[in-house]
C-alpha cells in the first residue's frame, strides 16, 4: 500500500485486498461493494478480450458526477446562498458517447449539462443533452455554422448558452440570429488578470488564447445594445487553466471575477449566470501539494472558495447571486477508467556476464577497473566509483582511436556493471548517499516492457510528464524485489515511462516483483479517464483499445458485469485511417505469392496458407498476441 500509495490517490475507489489483489469499490454510497480487478482480468482472458484493455467502471463516473452535484448543493445550503448550481461536462475531456450518456443520466437528477467547445461536439452535446432544464454551454472559436446550429438548439428548446471567446464572434452571431429570428444567450469569457498556477498557467491573463479584455468586454456589451440585444447576455465566463494545483488562484480568479459580475450588473447588463469554467485538479500523485500532478486542496474546498467567494461580493455590493456554473471535467472522469496491460519481458542492463578473467598482454585500461573491482570495500566505494567512471571514459576513447579491441570492450562492460552491483550493495541501508551516487539503483535498475503505446494510452505522461499512478494488479501482499521503469512497444525511445509517484525516494522507477515463468504479470495504470482516453494517437498504427464496461449489481454488493465490450482497432482499421484499403493490400501480397507459386518457388498449398494468413491479420488486434507457445 505504502509503495503505490494507492489509499491517497484513489479517493476511495481502489484498495489492496487481503489476498494482495487489487480492489475497486466503484460507489461511494455502496462502501460494501469491492470488485476484484484480478477476477475481471481472468474473465477477460477466457473470452479472447485481448490486452491491453481499458476497463472502464461506470459507477465511479456516476459517482463523481453525484458528488460533485450534491458537494455544490450542500455548500450552498449551508452558505445560505440565494443563487442554484448547474455543473456541465465538458465532452473534450472524454468524448465516449458511453461515457456521455452515463454522465447525462447520472446528471439528470441535478440538471447537470455538458459543454462542448467545437462543432463536432456540439452536434452530440444537441443530441444527448435533452433535459430541458440543464445547460449546454458553448465555447471555442466559432463560425456560421456553429452558431446555426447553437440556435437550432435553442428553436428546439435547449438552454443553450453561447460564450462569445473574441468580439468578432459577435458580429456574426448578431446577424444569424437576425435571420434566424432567434434571440440568443449569450456568455462573455473575461481573459482574468490573475494567473492560475500548473502547466495550464496561460489560459489566463493578458496574453490568453481565449478570452475579452475588459476593454472588449464593454464594448461587446454596448454593441449587443446597439443591435437590440441587451437582453441577451446571462453569463460571465472565465476558466484559468486546467489542473489548478494551488488553491490560491482558484480563490484570487473567484475574487476577480465576482468583481467584473459585480460591475457589468452594475452597468446595467442582465446576468444571471457566473462561469467558473474548470480547473478543478486530480491528485495523480497523491501527495495534496502543488506539484504538477497534484493540487493542495479538496473538491469541498474548492466549492466552498467558490461559492462563498461569489456571495461575499454580491454581499458587500447588494446584488443578487448568481447561479454557479462549473465545467469540471478532469475530476469528473479521470477515476473511472484504468488501463491494463501485460509486462511481456524484462530488459536489464547487465543480464550477460563475459568471462573477465586475467589474460597475458592485457590492456592496462582493462587492468586497472579490475584493480577497482577488487579493491572496492565499505570504506573507499565512493572514490572507487569516481575512478570507475573515468576509466569506463578512458576505455570508450582508447576503443575509438583502435587501441581496445571489441573483447576489451566485452570485458570492460562485464567488469562495469560488477563494479557498479557492488557498490550497489553498500548503498543498501545506508543513511547518507552522497548524490553522485544517488543515480546507481536507477542505472542498475531493470525495464519492464509492457505490451502498450504510451502515445496511445498514457499520452500525457510522454507530452507533459504527467504521473500516472501505476500499479500491478495482484501480488501486491509479495513484497517487490525489483525496481524497474517501464518501455512500451512503439518502436520510439521515448515510448517509456519513467517518472512514478515517489516510492523510497524514487520517482524514476517503480517496485515491482519479479516476472515468474508462465504466469500472467498484469499492471494497471490508473487515472487515465481524463484526456488520456480519447487524446491518444496512432503512432505506430497502434490503435484504440479493447475496452470492458463494467457494472455493479445492486442487488449483490461483490459481483459485477460487463455490459458491453468495444472491441479497440485491428491492422485494417488502422491502414484504413491512413488511407490504405484492406483489399488492395491483400490483393497485392496475393499476386506476389500467386507469381512464386507459378514460378514453383511456394508450394500451392503453402501459397494459398501464406494469403489466407496475411488477410487474417488484417482483422486482428493491432497490439502483440501472447505467444501461444
Ligand atoms: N472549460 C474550458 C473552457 C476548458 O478549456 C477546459 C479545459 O482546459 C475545461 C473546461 C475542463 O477543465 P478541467 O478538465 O480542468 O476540469
Amino acid at each position: 500500500e505504502k509503495l503505490y500509495g494507492v489509499s491517497r490517490w484513489s479517493k476511495g475507489y481502489f484498495s489492496i485486498g487481503a489476498n494482495g489483489d487489487l480492489l475497486a469499490t466503484p460507489d461511494h454510497h455502496q462502501p460494501s461493494l469491492t470488485i476484484n480487478i484480478q477476477e475481471i482480468v481472468e474473465e477477460m482472458n477466457e473470452t479472447g478480450i485481448q490486452f491491453p484493455a481499458v476497463i472502464r467502471f461506470h459507477d465511479i463516473l456516476r459517482s463523481q458526477v453525484e458528488s460533485l452535484n450534491l458537494t455544490f448543493r450542500n455548500v450552498i445550503n449551508d452558505a445560505d446562498y440565494q443563487g442554484q448550481y448547474f455543473g456541465v461536462f465538458p465532452i473534450k475531456v472524454n468524448q465516449m458517447r458511453e461515457v456521455v450518456e452515463e454522465v447525462v443520466s447520472a446528471g439528470k437528477q441535478f440538471n447537470y449539462g455538458l459543454e462542448a467547445g467545437s462543432k463536432p461536439e456540439l452536434m452530440a452535446a444537441l443530441a444527448y443533452n435533452t433535459n430541458k432544464e440543464s445547460l449546454t454551454i458553448l465555447n471555442g472559436y466559432k463560425d456560421e455554422e456553429y452558431f446555426k446550429l447553437a440556435l437550432l438548439g435553442q428553436q428546439i428548446g435547449r438552454k443553450i448558452i453561447i460564450v462569445i471567446e473574441k468580439f468578432n464572434e459577435l458580429k456574426t452571431l448578431v446577424r444569424i440570429a437576425k435571420e434566424m429570428g432567434v434571440m440568443p444567450i449569450v456568455g462573455l469569457r473575461s481573459k482574468l488578470m490573475v494567473k492560475g498556477r500548473g502547466k495550464w498557467k496561460n489560459s489566463s491573463g493578458e496574453r490568453a488564447k481565449f478570452g475579452l479584455s475588459y476593454v472588449e468586454m464593454l464594448n461587446a456589451v454596448d454593441y449587443l445594445t446597439e443591435q437590440g440585444f441587451a437582453d441577451s447576455v446571462k453569463l460571465l465566463h472565465f476558466h484559468i487553466g486546467s489542473q489548478l494545483t494551488d488553491i490560491r488562484s482558484v480563490k484570487d480568479a473567484i475574487q476577480e471575477a465576482s468583481m467584473v459580475y459585480m460591475n457589468l450588473a452594475k452597468y446595467g447588463v442582465p446576468l444571471s449566470y457566473i462561469d467558473v469554467g474548470g480547473g478543478l485538479a486530480v491528485d495523480y500523485d497523491g501527495s495534496q501539494s502543488t506539484h504538477n500532478s497534484s493540487c493542495n486542496y479538496s473538491t469541498e474546498e474548492y466549492i466552498v472558495d467558490i461559492v462563498y467567494g461569489i456571495k461575499q461580493t454580491c454581499d458587500l455590493y447588494d446584488i443578487p447571486h448568481p447561479n454557479i456554473v462549473s465545467e469540471s471535467g478532469r475530476a469528473i472522469t479521470a477515476h473511472h477508467s484504468c488501463v491494463i496491460a501485460k509486462v511481456i519481458g524484462e530488459i536489464k542492463p547487465n543480464s550477460t556476464k563475459f568471462d573477465t578473467s586475467i589474460e597475458q598482454d592485457e590492456h592496462i585500461l582493462i587492468s586497472n577497473l579490475r584493480d577497482i573491482t577488487q579493491e572496492l570495500n565499505c570504506e573507499n566505494y565512493q572514490e572507487m566509483y569516481n575512478d570507475l567512471v573515468s576509466v569506463k571514459a578512458q576505455t570508450v576513447s582508447a576503443f575509438s582511436l583502435g587501441v581496445l579491441s571489441l573483447k576489451d570492450m566485452a570485458k570492460m562492460e562485464s567488469l562495469y556493471w560488477q563494479t557498479l552491483e557492488k557498490i550497489n550493495q553498500h548503498l543498501i541501508g545506508e543513511e547518507f548517499i552522497p548524490e553522485q551516487l544517488m543515480e546507481i539503483p536507477a542505472l542498475l535498475s531493470s525495464q519492464y516492457l509492457v505490451n502498450f503505446s504510451v502515445f496511445q494510452s498514457t499520452i500525457d505522461s510522454w507530452a507533459i510528464k504527467q504521473v500516472l499512478p501505476i500499479v500491478p494488479i495482484n501480488r501486491l501482499s509479495e513484497k517487490p524485489t525489483k525496481i524497474a521503469s517501464l518501455v512500451d512497444i512503439t518502436c520510439d525511445s521515448d515510448g517509456k515511462i519513467d517518472q512514478f509517484i515517489e516510492s523510497n525516494g524514487s520517482t524514476n522507477t517503480l517496485p515491482l516483483h519479479q516476472l515468474n515463468t508462465g504466469e500472467d504479470y498484469h499492471v494497471g495504470i490508473f487515472l487515465t479517464g481524463a484526456y488520456q482516453d480519447v487524446m491518444g494517437d496512432m503512432h505506430n498504427l497502434f490503435g484504440r483499445l479493447n475496452e470492458v464496461h463494467i457494472y455493479s449489481y445492486d442487488d449483490d454488493p461483490k459481483d459485477y458485469y460487463i455490459e458491453e465490450v468495444v472491441h479497440g482497432s485491428n491492422m485494417g482499421d488502422v491502414l484504413s485511417t491512413m488511407q490504405y484499403s484492406s483489399e488492395i493490400l491483400a490483393n497485392n501480397i496475393k499476386k506476389e505469392i500467386d507469381v512464386k507459386v507459378s514460378q514453383g518457388l511456394i508450394k500451392p498449398r503453402m501459397g494459398v496458407q501464406l494469403t489466407d494468413f496475411y488477410e487474417g491479420c488484417l482483422s486482428n488486434y493491432t497490439y502483440l498476441a501472447d505467444d501461444k507457445h
